[in-house]
């Protein structure tokens, strides 16, 4: 029986009213880009071979913390470490990267935490253009799916491949811009401050910047800002 013969055999009956269950979205099966979640779309990505970097690691590093974030940090690859445990940021950039969140009132927990790529490239070098290419969508789609307020780009590196911008980081770094509807702003990367620790005094305004636009938008959420509801 079709569907419009169902709905009249059940107008005679009486019935007056029929809910129609919503039909379930099932994302294909190994469709990274379709999955409705981080999660899914982690496992989804977890045997990726779409670049050359799947031989060389030990795991896909997708990404870590709050899939609700105001703030997501970008940076460029795993390192030894980061391939190591599965987790972006957790080498000695990462702690620094720790200490530069303390330092801005937010916890690990709290953000979000991801690469341009998300597999290791072979000694540590900067990824190609073409294993980038192959892993950004899953970086749009990760940022869709959380929704962040402002993206922090960690590095040249990220910089270039989200906003195409080659210049030397110093000469951008530390002024908001727009990139695909969302707010980002590129500053130092925490290796770089490493090596160039007279770099933490402008890496400081950065963050202070990141600071008070998170502030001024909790508070215009709360109302008492020049936005929001009085
Ligand atoms: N450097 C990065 O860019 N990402 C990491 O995850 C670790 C170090």
């Amino acid at each position: 029986m079709s569907r419009r013969d169902l709905l009249l055999y059940l107008r005679d009956l009486g019935v007056e009213e029929v809910l129609l269950a919503e039909k379930q979205r099932v994302a294909p099966p190994g469709d990274p880009l379709a999955c409705p979640d981080l999660d899914t779309m982690a496992q989804a990505l977890a045997s990726c071979q779409r670049c050359r970097l799947w031989k060389g690691r030990t795991q896909v590093v997708f990404g870590v913390g709050n899939p609700r974030a105001r703030v997501v940090f970008v940076g460029e690859a795993p390192g030894a470490e980061e391939d190591r445990q599965g987790e972006p940021f957790v080498g000695r950039a990462g702690q620094l990267l720790n200490a530069m969140l303390r330092a801005c009132g937010l916890s690990r927990q709290e953000v979000y935490i991801a690469n341009v790529v998300k597999c290791r490239p072979p000694g540590n070098r900067d990824p190609e253009d073409d294993e980038a290419a192959s892993c950004l969508p899953f970086l749009r789609r990760q940022l869709a799916l959380i929704g962040p307020e402002v993206v922090v780009l960690l590095g040249r590196v990220a910089a270039r491949h989200l906003l195409g911008i080659t210049a030397p980081i110093s000469s951008y770094r530390g002024r908001f811009r727009r990139w695909e509807g969302m707010d980002v702003l590129p500053t130092f990367h925490p290796a770089y401050l490493l090596r160039n620790p007279q770099a933490k005094r402008e890496s400081w305004e950065d963050l202070k910047l990141l600071r008070r636009r998170l502030a001024t938008s909790a508070g215009e959420a709360q109302g008492s800002g020049p936005g929001g509801m009085v």
